[in-house]
């Protein structure tokens, strides 16, 4: 039977127990921020549990892809050791909301195993909960199942809970015996123990209590269950198989790899791991890409690219030098794809993505790979057993190299890793660069800046709701950054004020400009800054008499100014949530500019953005321009706000209270600009550009509102100047450039034609001009050449008319020499062509040669071809 198979088995059995069979959900956990990955088949119906969402169905069955690589479910590193765990899995699930309870669990359970997959019944072992009498009592009824198979664990193996309070319950297991030849050898060895001998196959839980704040626990009113048996597992228990590596959900791919290093699996224990190792991260690369997930620093990223690292490394181990990790993704998709069908739309960007990391990393690696080595032969030479922390830290530090790695590969050398050491490392650092930050920024700060830092000044912006305010001057700086008390006419200064409405340049929104007042003179403000904490700085110029310290003034912000950059702003808004729908949830912002001019919008994405897909983006974005959708503030906890959707952006850093801007369902981010109050006021949007500025980063410029027009127009006139240039109607100029183009064509092959005729007259003039050496006419000329050809055409037909005799004709093509002897049949017994285009060439800087009657040769100096056709006759004569 194979995977596929049982996997349509079981869904079929569940199907014909009532149950609903549900389709999995995303890798990314929709409504758990708290879960970095779904890690279970229950993880898609929590809220059904708590019973906070109401399905039309109590039960179900699923088969979910589970991926237990970070966070709570770790796996990671027992992959290519153990023979039962994978980064990513399929967990086979059925699940009762308030239905059915452990006895129809159990019984189910025991029946697919045992009828359906017909496993020995005799070697099934079970384990229940310490406490739970009534499980136990329930597998001591089941038919079949020999006496003495029950097994009481404790809390850790067998008790669930979804977390510190809610529900939770017992669990019961089943499991395998594989036999002592698949244990660890140990006596102790028996159900329960850590190696792979008796293989937990099943996992039944029982929701039944609900814990509260003190751990204090009350029965639910409907208990339910939930349960999972990994695929991979089952389906090498049916297969007669020790490892899930030999079942044929892996064998296609393990073959694969097998393939391409050129070395046998099951032979050798080592190339064995590495094997297991790739196969398995590539399946969960192939998952997590499809999903939507990239390589990143942080975060499911950053998971992503230790999984694909750490098979980059292993394949290093099988003497895989060039990137290979994309051609064993690409057999994942290929043996996976009929079952998970949303692999295929993924498929290029997986490509791109696997081979990007690949290139990226493999540097790393080799420096990486070479420290670690002579460090390792040190420590072999003082006999020490464990790579100490500290080497670990720099190892990361500086080159990037992954932790898991180091553990790798000193595991496979006998040491340890110094882990404590490495943790004790990382927070030295974190301190110094916390101290350091600190120190610097100061260093850098003005005297007068510093000053108002020290006095606690904090401005409070009041733009969001009004574009003027009245306030006080509280700082000015000169231009040197001095605080001073007065600034005049033609001076530049830097103003503070506790209450300002300009906006200070962040998150990718310039600075506004606009006016200050007080009661004896205007500054005009150029740019407005933030420089510490607070520090909201209008840099100025004052434009007529005087401004001075604890003046009271107006500030105004210009508000055409202003009005353009909110549009442009909402508009990146409305464009990164479109970019989103049309080419992938894997867009992310990685820089933005918002000027009053455009936009610019940096993002993640692998390829060209096709002209359809822009095409696509623009009509979505004025789509939802023209809907005119109210754009909604919040001011949320954070957590509240990551969890109801909005997209935070990378590297930027967030008090606990986050600003939410919101454009009906179509966008949500966390933003701290300034925007307009409904998208109609954008007007319209024109993407202008689509350019890649680094690997795997892309960047979109566009305009908006009257600048959008703007571009409309001078198109249009461009348009209309060449329609009246060529003389045809605007949508004639296709036609009409194509026809002289054609007709360009046309001409050059004219022109060439006739050149070559031109060249050709001159022939009864150069046989005119022949010389007699003794009996043989001598024919030496120089010729226009606008082809490589004309030499040997032109050579052939003075030979023609010559009769017999000598032709040496040289000429300059693109910068070189190239010359052409011919002797005619009757005189190659003295003369040879391919001796005197030798002694010719020569005298150009070139070298040639060939046949008595024709010889052709090239040189590289042309200016030196006068000299060598003169010398010819005396050549000639020499023979
Ligand atoms: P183990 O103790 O073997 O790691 P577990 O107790 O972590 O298993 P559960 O959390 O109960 O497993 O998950 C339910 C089922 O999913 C297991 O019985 C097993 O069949 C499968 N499973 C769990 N973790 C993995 C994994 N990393 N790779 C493959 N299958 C897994
Ligand atoms: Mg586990």
């Amino acid at each position: 039977m194979t995977g596929n198979e049982i996997r349509e088995k079981f869904l079929t059995f569940f199907k014909n127990n009532n149950h609903s069979i549900i389709e999995d959900s995303s890798l990314v956990p929709q409504d758990d921020p708290t879960l970095l990955f779904t890690n279970a088949g229950m993880v898609q119906f929590k809220q059904v549990f708590i019973g906070e969402e109401k399905r039309g169905y109590s039960r179900a069955a699923t088969c979910q892809r589970c991926v237990r690589a970070g966070g709570k479910h770790n796996d990671l590193e027992n992959v290519g050791y153990t023979a039962r765990h994978h980064t990513l899995f399929e967990m086979l699930g059925n699940f009762s909301f308030g239905d059915y309870f452990k006895e129809e669990a159990i019984q189910m359970a025991w029946e697919f195993l045992t009828v359906d997959l017909a496993l020995p019944k005799e070697k099934l072992w079970i384990s229940v909960f310490e406490d739970d009498d009534e499980a136990f009592a329930l597998w001591e009824k089941i038919d079949g199942l020999p006496k003495g198979r029950i097994v009481r664990l404790g809390e850790a193996d067998n008790f669930w809970a979804m977390g510190d309070t809610g529900p939770c319950g017992p669990c019961s297991e089943i499991h395998i015996d594989q036999g002592p030849e698949a244990g660890c050898g140990s006596p102790d060895c028996k159900m329960g123990c850590d190696c792979d001998r008796y293989l937990e196959l099943w996992n039944l839980v029982f929701m039944q209590f609900n814990r509260d704040e003190n751990g204090k626990m009350t029965p639910l009113p409907k208990p339910s269950i939930d349960t999972g048996m990994g695929l991979e597992r089952i389906a090498a228990v049916v297969q007669g198989k020790m490892t899930n590596y030999d079942s044929d959900l892996f064998t296609p791919i393990i073959s694969s790899i097998s393939t391409l290093c050129s070395k046998p699996y099951g032979q050798d224990k080592r190339t064995d791991t590495a094997m297991k190792v790739i196969a398995d991260h590539c399946r969960a690369t192939a998952f997590l890409v499809a999903d939507g997930m990239l390589p990143s620093n942080e975060g499911r990223g950053y998971v992503l690219r230790r999984i694909m690292r750490r098979a980059v490394r292993f394949g290093r181990s099988l003497g895989l030098e060039r990137p290979f990790l994309s051609e064993i993704t690409a057999e994942v998709v290929k043996n996976m794809k009929g079952a998970y069908p949303h692999l295929s739309e993924s498929e290029d960007l997986l490509a791109k993505v696997v081979y990007n990391e690949e290139e990226r990393f493999r540097e790393t690696l080799d420096n990486g790979l070479s420290m670690l080595n002579t460090e390792i032969e040190r420590l072999q030479n003082e006999s020490s057993t464990s790579v100490p922390g500290e080497f670990i830290f720099k190892l990361y530090d500086t080159y990037g190299f992954p932790v898991d790695i180091v553990r790798d590969i000193a595991l496979e050398q006998g040491f340890d890793i110094d882990e404590p050491g490495f943790i004790k490392s990382m927070e030295v650092q974190r301190n110094q660069s916390k101290k350091s930050w600190k120190g610097g920024s100061m260093a850098v700060m003005s005297a007068g800046v510093k000053k108002l830092v020290d006095e606690g000044h904090k401005a409070l912006f009041v733009g969001y709701k009004t574009h003027r305010t009245d306030s006080n001057i509280n700082g000015l700086l000169d231009h040197a950054g001095e605080s001073v008390l007065k600034a005049i006419q033609g001076e530049s200064v830097s103003i503070f004020c506790p209450e300002t409405p300009f906006y200070a340049e962040a998150g990718g929104q310039v600075g506004d400009q606009g006016k200050i007042t007080g009661p004896n003179g205007k500054a005009k403000v150029l740019d407005t800054v933030v420089v510490a904490d607070g520090i909201i700085l209008h840099e100025a110029e004052i434009t007529e008499g005087s401004l001075s310290i604890d003046d009271k003034v107006e500030l105004k912000v210009q508000e055409g100014r202003r009005q353009r950059i909110a549009s442009n702003h909402s508009a990146t808004h409305v464009l990164h949530a479109a970019m989103k729908s049309v080419l992938g949830d894997h867009v992310k912002q990685s820089g933005s500019l918002v000027t009053p001019e455009r936009l610019r919008f940096d993002f993640t994405h692998f390829s060209p953005i096709t002209q359809e897909e822009l095409g696509t983006i623009e009509n979505l974005a004025n789509e939802e321009i023209r809907a005119n959708t109210q754009l909604n503030t919040e001011m949320l906890e954070k957590e509240e706000a990551i969890k109801s959707g909005a997209v935070a952006l990378f590297g930027e850093k967030y008090g606990d209270k986050v600003r939410v801007i919101s454009i009906g369902n179509f966008s949500k981010e966390l933003c701290g600009g300034t925007h307009v109050r409904a998208t109609g006021e954008i007007g319209l949007l024109k993407i202008t550009a689509e350019t890649s500025i680094a690997a795997g980063v892309r960047r979109i410029e566009a305009v908006t509102g009257p600048a959008a027009i703007n571009i409309f127009q001078a198109r249009e006139k461009q348009l209309a100047e060449l329609a009246s240039l060529l003389k045809v109607p605007a949508e004639n100029l296709g036609a009409k450039i194509e026809k002289l183009l054609s007709a360009q064509k046309e001409l050059e092959k004219e022109v060439s034609r006739l050149t070559a005729k031109l060249t050709l007259g001159d022939i009864d003039g150069i046989i005119n001009s022949a010389k007699m050496a003794g009996d043989t006419k001598v024919v030496v000329s120089r010729v226009a050449l606008d082809s490589p050809k004309t030499l040997r055409e032109m050579g052939d037909k003075i030979r023609d008319k010559l009769g017999s005799g000598i032709v040496v004709l040289g000429g300059e093509y693109q910068g070189k020499a190239a010359l052409l002897a011919m002797v005619t049949k009757d005189l190659t017994g003295t003369y040879k062509a391919g001796n005197i285009i030798k002694e010719v060439s020569a005298l150009v800087g070139g070298r040639g040669g060939g046949r008595p009657d024709m010889a052709q040769a090239g040189g590289p100096n042309p200016d030196k071809l006068n000299d060598a056709l003169g010398a010819v006759y005396d050549i000639i004569v020499s023979q």
